[in-house]
């Protein structure tokens, strides 16, 4: 989707790793979690019992014998009764403030049939004065019981006296109904805009309401933009508060404006920022961003601007990702460029050489040997020592690509809950070529520092999810997509965690339980490890702590 260390010298003291005493006045925890299976990600310290906190960070890792004697009288005492503990979170690829801005304004389609859509846009109509706009999103045309897509006719007798746009989860497609196409001055004999189509029913002629690419841009235009400061705060809240009920506790925005990055800010001195945002900044706001001297790193652990985020292809769930060999049942069909390879290195060039780490978006195999082919040219060009160049889904990959990105150290964002969730979309690849697809076995085996992905709206961004799926390979039906891209519940993990860390230059600070790193956990029901894998997306997340506060508890 395109919608736009302060590490000390550690010591031990009696195997509990402790901050150095002379750096930090010997201050007792502000709070111990003892009792617990706790998974560190952390090679050297793999399981303990028990964390003290202090100040948002670890204070001590060990067991229940090394850190519960660090308590005093005021330290919060929370007694884990032998429940799992991970770190954090990390979703490396969403798009949460534009979410958060959706979730806050617009009607939730994510439902199971047309019956329930139009219900929820009757609701919406109801309460909207007539004529003005009802807006919903999250609509997915394969996921409703009827079999058969959403109609004008369908929005018609939901609210007859409002235009009205449903927009796909994945945000190429819309469903208008007929007094949005009245507004939009689109006639029954209107023209398809290039790059666009208004679909028409094959026996009639007459308009469906569904409109694609850039036919949604007539719509777009007069549907008034309406978002305050304070809205776009507000959006922050609500979706930092559904993603650290999943588990979540770090985020890359994958496509941030500066009013997204301001967002953000507002939301974190309200206190209503829940996560941490490493935010991608669209390529278009490159220049005044070099021009102010801000490059990828500058901010915080709570809001930090990361790479310059370029396009290159179509998406995966709307099929239209830049294959070398065509979709399924569609011979002539490869998918579409949308940046050529000299305007992606001119604009990535620029941020190169203000020492910004890039990420581009390419899917298919063609844009991602394209992408490729840009980044080996910026290190020829100006060699520089660890750029960690994203390539952002890099979806569809062959040997050959793989091992060009592991000579560069190339940091592959992959959708991590599409097997799962999408699953009946699967088939416009292909089982075989599905072995080539979400690759993150391959990834792991060329050393690659594959993370974990939502693409929120158009995937979803559970964690446990995220799990299930590239554990199992296997969607809602128990239809099996590319078992040869399988990897264990360990590796799922740390592919979740430590690596997220690494695609933002933070893994010091965070991304593993480790004292001095920031006190960021997930309390789970059950322990995955031992979970039967195809039950692991129903483990439940009941508490999540950002920086040693509880920003979730069920
Ligand atoms: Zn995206």
């Amino acid at each position: 989707m395109h919608y736009p260390s302060r590490r000390g010298f550690l010591c031990s003291l009696g195997g509990a790793a402790l901050l150095p005493l002379a750096r930090r006045e010997r201050t007792a925890p502000e709070m111990i979690l003892y009792n617990g299976n706790i998974n560190t990600i952390n090679d050297r310290q793999p399981r303990v019992q028990a964390v003290a906190i202090a100040g948002g960070r670890f204070l001590a890792v060990g067991t229940n014998d090394e850190v519960r004697p660090l308590a005093d009288a005021r330290t919060v005492r929370i007694n884990l009764e032998g429940k799992t503990v991970v770190p954090g979170f990390i979703d490396a690829h969403t798009h949460p403030a534009v979410a958060g801005r959706l979730h806050l304004r617009e009607v939730d389609c994510d439902l199971r049939s047309i019956t329930e859509i139009q219900a929820a846009i009757r609701r919406r109509a109801s309460e909207t004065p007539t004529g003005t706009w009802v807006l919903g999103f999250k609509y997915d045309d394969t996921k409703t019981s009827e079999g058969r897509p959403l109609t004008r006719d369908d929005l018609d007798l939901a609210a007859p006296n409002h235009p009205v746009r449903v927009a796909h989860r994945g945000g190429h497609t819309a469903y208008v109904n007929s007094l949005a196409l009245r507004l939009a001055n689109v006639a029954e004999n209107a023209p398809d805009p290039s790059g666009g189509r208004f679909d028409r029913d094959p026996a009639t002629g007459r308009l469906t309401g569904r409109v694609s690419e850039n036919a949604t841009d007539v719509f777009d235009r007069i549907i008034p933009s309406t978002y305050t400061r304070d809205d776009y705060r507000e959006g922050v809240k609500i979706i930092s508060r559904m993603m650290t009920r999943a588990g979540i506790t770090s985020v890359h925005d994958a496509y941030g404006s500066h009013d997204d990055l301001r967002a953000y800010q507002d939301a974190r001195a309200a206190g209503e920022l829940s996560f941490r945002v490493y935010c991608l900044i669209g390529y278009w706001n490159i220049d005044r961003m070099i021009a102010a001297g801000v490059r990828t790193g500058f901010g915080d652990e709570w809001v930090r601007v990361g790479a310059m985020k370029l396009t290159c292809d179509g998406s995966i769930s709307e099929r239209t990702a830049r294959l070398s060999q065509p979709y399924v049942g569609r011979p002539d069909d490869y998918g579409i460029l949308v940046m050529s390879e000299e305007e992606l290195y001119v604009h990535a060039r620029k941020a190169h050489e203000a020492d910004w780490q890039i990420g581009m978006h390419a899917n298919g195999d063609v844009a991602i040997d394209i992408v490729l082919r840009v980044y080996e040219r910026l290190q020829r060009e100006r060699p520089r020592r660890d750029p960690r160049f994203r390539i952002e889904h890099c979806t569809v990959v062959n040997d050959s690509l793989i091992g060009r990105m592991r000579a560069l150290g190339v940091i592959p964002t992959p959708f991590s809950t599409y097997v799962y969730f999408h699953g009946e979309k699967m088939r416009h690849y292909g089982a075989e070529r599905l072995n080539q697809m979400f690759a993150v076995r391959s990834f792991l085996d060329a050393g690659l520092r594959v993370t974990q992905n939502s693409d929120y709206p158009p995937g979803t961004f559970e964690p446990m999810m995220a799990l299930q799926s590239s554990v199992t390979r296997t969607d809602m039906r128990g239809n099996v997509w590319g078992a040869r891209q399988r990897v264990t519940v360990e590796e799922a993990l740390r592919v979740g965690t430590i690596n997220g860390a690494y695609a933002s230059f933070e893994e010091r600070i965070k991304g593993s339980i480790e004292t001095n790193k920031l006190a960021d956990l997930v309390v789970l029901g059950r322990d995955p490890l031992r979970e039967d894998s195809s039950s692991l997306v129903n483990i439940p997340v009941e508490r999540t702590m950002v920086g040693g506060r509880w920003v979730f508890e069920s």
